[in-house]
């Protein structure tokens, strides 16, 4: 690996990511950002493919600058196959596969969730195998046990609605906006009074998670109190937002803990958008310093989706044996059907 230049690229939704390893070290990670959605209240399929084709090439220019390499130095390419929105997530695959075409180099369609799992290896401090791992994104909510590169268990998913789709929704009763997550976490930041007592979702299966009750928790505290959102006082949104903000977290903290009395782990990694969530992050460094396990984090540049996990996680791949050729559509490895095991 060590003497591979890597390109991943990253188009699964509204972030356009180009980034290269060289020689094992990340030289650039450069993330475009679609603001222009938060107009439309989410995130427009189409818009977002073409914002993707006409920023691509000249990422890649930029990142093979910044990385002082030519395109003809690149090794190996990597890009995100899915699971994201099929227009956009074609894009940057079809990108890639006419580079690994031209060039007549190896071409690795990567999992975007396993892009994400694996993140914490891009930090300074490493995850150490095996780690409890905490998918929390807009898509996605998983608690999983990763043993090794090739091996994933699956503890536990959301039932309903994602962690992320949680704050997002959430914001958007309360008239805050999108995405939800910084919002709820701004209106949220300097309330430090009583909290309305929202329930924590029981799953029959102990590791799994709810979400789609507590938001309708939020929506009947707010009809029975005001009658409609539009009628909320502006200074009772920080309460709201607080008190919802506990509740999400307690809700994935609960099942941590319940991971970490019942399974042997060697550190925890919490990877995804709402990583980034200021409470959420000093919870779980609560409760890794009480069960004496190291906690990784990704940096913000890593929590979100990025083109720098999947240069590394096809290079993890490709260096285990897998080879795949240009014909390959479905994305390899992992599946939400088939967690985890190659
Ligand atoms: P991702 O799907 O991994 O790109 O992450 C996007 C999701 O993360 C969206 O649902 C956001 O609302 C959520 N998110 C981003 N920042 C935060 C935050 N500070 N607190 C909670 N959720 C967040
Ligand atoms: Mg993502």
């Amino acid at each position: 690996m060590n003497t591979l230049n890597v390109l991943g690229i990253e188009t699964s939704c509204d972030e356009t990511s180009v980034s290269i390893i060289s020689n094992g070290i990340l030289t650039s990670n450069l993330i475009s950002s679609q603001d222009f959605h938060t107009q439309y209240g989410g995130v427009v399929p189409e818009l977002s493919s073409r914002a993707h084709l006409q920023i691509v090439m000249p990422l890649l220019k930029n990142a093979l600058q910044k990385s002082n390499l030519k395109l003809q130095n690149i090794d190996l390419i990597c890009a995100t196959a899915g699971p994201g929105l099929v227009g956009a997530l074609l894009v940057g695959l079809t990108f890639a596969k006419g580079l690994s075409f031209s060039l007549k180099k190896p071409f690795v369609p990567v999992n975007h969730i396993e892009g994400h799992i694996f993140s914490g290896f891009l930090m300074e401090e490493k995850p150490e195998f095996p780690y409890l791992c905490l998918v929390v994104s807009g898509g996605h909510t998983l608690l999983l046990i990763v043993k090794s590169d090739l091996e994933i268990v699956k503890l536990g998913s959301t039932i309903d609605d994602a962690a992320g789709e949680a704050f997002d929704k959430v914001s958007k009763l309360l008239g805050l906006g999108y995405p939800g997550g910084p919002l709820i976490e701004n209106a949220a930041e300097n309330y430090n009074n009583d909290l309305i007592d929202f329930p924590v979702a029981q799953c029959k299966n102990e590791f799994d998670f709810s979400f789609s009750g507590l938001k309708t928790s939020v929506l009947r505290f707010i009809q029975k109190e005001y009658g409609d959102a539009e009628r909320i006082p502006h200074g009772d949104l920080p309460k709201i937002s607080a008190s919802f903000q506990r509740t999400a977290v307690k809700s994935l903290t609960v099942n941590v803990e319940r991971a970490l009395n019942k399974f042997n782990v060697n550190s925890i990694s919490v990877v995804g958008g709402v990583a980034a969530n200021k409470l959420l992050r000093s919870e779980l460094n609560r409760i890794s310093k009480k069960y004496g396990k190291k906690l990784i984090i990704p940096s913000n540049e890593f929590c979100g989706d990025n083109a720098a996990m999947i240069a590394y996680r096809g290079s993890r791949l490709y260096e285990n044996g897998f080879k795949f050729s240009l014909s390959e559509n479905a994305y390899p490895s992992l599946n939400e059907n088939s967690f985890i095991k190659l």
